[in-house]
């Protein structure tokens, strides 16, 4: 399923500065799933938001990091970041957690503990693993990537918020603690089977932090709480 070679470099080594954008995928109702990356590939770091339709705050923090670095090229010049701010549009067009197949994309990567879960569960898996594009188009940008470190911004109710880490992130995540003042939580406290973390992080020992912000902020606090923390992270 994941493609062994890169098709394309994702990042020339002589390429300024300036983002540039381009899709990975499109969703199950064909739109576009973006990347914006910015900086050379020495050191790269993925950052990915709006995994869950109804967790808009992650997508307006991720879009506000974009904007930032855009504006102030000199934060993100040394290192490659690339971020995708919105990898589940068409839950997000309905304000739904699942994609327009009604799969939660955050249970349907290819884990060894993934399993079928019932259809009308919100944290429903899809049919087989990696059925889902938006699963698939994070699993191809992983491959070309190679990313060194990646941080999936998600948010979540009942004071629930913390620095999620899931493979060798423990340092990650107590760095990002440090920042914005969330707890370290080594679980989130119930299983997620597909998940990225348990993907990337359990599984291919990339270091994955999910960033839980907390539902009951303003969106505008939450990028104040977490811009020194996301700028700490990518670099
Ligand atoms: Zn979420």
């Amino acid at each position: 399923m994941m493609p062994t070679r890169p098709e394309r470099p994702l990042v020339d080594v002589m390429a300024p500065v300036r983002p540039r954008r381009e899709p990975i995928g499109t969703s199950v109702e064909g739109r576009l799933i973006e990347a914006v990356t910015f900086g050379n590939p020495s050191a790269r770091a993925l950052v990915l938001a709006g995994v869950h339709g109804d967790e808009p705050k992650s997508v307006y923090v991720a879009r506000q990091l974009v904007g930032l670095l855009s504006n102030e090229p000199e934060l993100g010049d040394r290192q490659c970041v690339v971020i995708v701010p919105l990898v589940n549009p068409d839950g997000y067009e309905r304000r739904r957690r699942r994609n327009a197949n009604r799969v939660d994309p955050n249970r349907n990567f290819p884990t060894k503990n993934w399993v079928e879960s019932k259809s009308r569960s919100r944290f429903y898996g899809g049919s087989t693993p990696a059925s889902e594009p938006e699963a698939r188009a994070v699993m191809g940008l992983v491959a070309r990537l190679q990313p060194q470190r990646i941080l999936a911004i998600h948010s979540v109710s009942n004071r629930q918020f913390c620095n999620n880490y899931d493979g060798p992130a423990l340092d990650l995540a107590r760095a990002m603690s440090a920042a914005n003042g969330y707890r370290v939580a080594a679980s989130v406290g119930y299983p997620t089977p597909g998940s990225l973390g348990t993907w990337a992080g359990l599984e291919r020992n990339i270091p994955t932090i999910t960033l839980e912000l907390p539902s009951h902020h303003s969106r505008q606090r939450c990028w104040r709480d977490n811009r020194e923390a996301l700028l700490g992270f990518i670099r």
